[in-house]
């Protein structure tokens, strides 16, 4: 397909995701300042953990201590998967399989290659869960599935491979003898070393804490690998909206901020026993502790009801 056969959706992509002409890469002496912001700011936290015993840094686990504390805490206990999260590590499986799809692509033939491939994969946590799923679970799933993989296939241009795409891309940041390890994996990348578009999907609307993941991304990136990414990029599927941020200076210096305050509060919390901080907000909806919790019922009553008062 070439360029001018592209649809508004998948020319508005082009378009946010592009090189400017002028646009020049964070120095690298910028970089080296950075990581020492980043050293300095857990030096002292850092003889306190082990090897053995380190401290894991994830977006998640950032968004959480950042958002309600309790809810960090309740989600260190386990993973489980359900249908709402399992869909889109079928969309990334199916996005993968359609980059190297010969003929024409139907989505329902991707995506069911795709739940296949998970099901029969047993190092990939989903599978057994995917595998062991009733029919009709099994059958909402494929349905959601092929509604985000249609979507993006009507979204993003046809990924070339000189542009080098990578989907499920993992880095990690090791520290301080690995007694702290910032890791992450992004949904898509675009681009070489230096020059690198990272890119997360979203099933639905874009929000105010996505920028922030994206910047931890940028930081790791550029902790990692000594040059900062080029851009950073929320993708709505839902919406077909990009939010979209240049990465400068400021933006890892922020970053660097948000992930010594994070993991400061985290060994507070996991390793001094601190009492949680509960703070109610859209993540209400899908906290394990929910029903016994007063402040995150009172939120959603409220969201789903502007009118009501506390008094139950
Ligand atoms: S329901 Fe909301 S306020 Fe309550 S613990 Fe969970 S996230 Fe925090």
């Amino acid at each position: 397909m070439s360029e001018t056969e592209l649809n508004a959706m998948q020319q508005a992509v082009l378009e946010a995701l592009g090189k400017e002409p002028d646009w020049v890469p964070i120095p690298r002496e910028v970089i080296e300042g950075i990581r020492v912001q980043l050293h300095d700011g857990l030096a002292d936290i850092a003889p306190r953990l082990t090897p053995e015993n380190a401290l894991w840094v994830s977006k998640h686990k950032l968004t959480t201590v950042h958002g309600c504390e309790a809810n960090h805490l309740a989600g260190l206990t386990g993973f489980e998967w359900t249908l709402g999260n399992v869909k889109g590590t079928v969309l990334h499986k199916a996005v993968e399989l359609g980059f190297n799809w010969r003929g024409v692509i139907v989505p329902a033939d991707v995506v069911d290659e795709a739940l296949a491939q998970l099901a029969d994969d047993e190092r990939q946590s989903a599978g057994p869960f995917i595998d062991n799923l009733p029919a009709g679970d099994r059958a909402q799933l494929r349905s959601s599935a092929i509604d985000l993989y249609t979507k993006f296939d009507e979204c993003f241009p046809p990924l070339k491979a000189a542009w080098r795409p990578v989907l499920e891309s993992s880095a990690r940041y090791e520290m301080f003898d690995q007694r702290i390890n910032l890791s992450t994996r992004a949904d898509l990348t675009l681009g070489a070393v230096g020059s690198k578009v990272i890119i997360d999907l979203k099933s639905g609307r874009v929000q105010p804490n996505h920028r922030e993941e994206l910047r931890f991304y940028a930081l790791v990136e550029a902790m990692r690998t000594g040059a900062a990414p080029r851009r950073l990029a929320s993708y709505s599927l839902v919406t077909a909206r990009a939010d979209v941020e240049d990465v400068t200076e400021g933006v890892l210096q922020a970053a660097v901020r948000k992930t010594v305050d994070g993991v400061r509060k985290m060994v507070e919390l996991q390793r001094d026993g601190r009492e949680p901080v509960i703070r109610s907000g859209l993540f209400c909806s899908w906290c394990p502790l929910l029903d016994s919790c007063a402040e995150g019922t009172k939120f959603i009553a409220r969201r789903d009801d502007p009118d009501a008062t506390d008094d139950f």
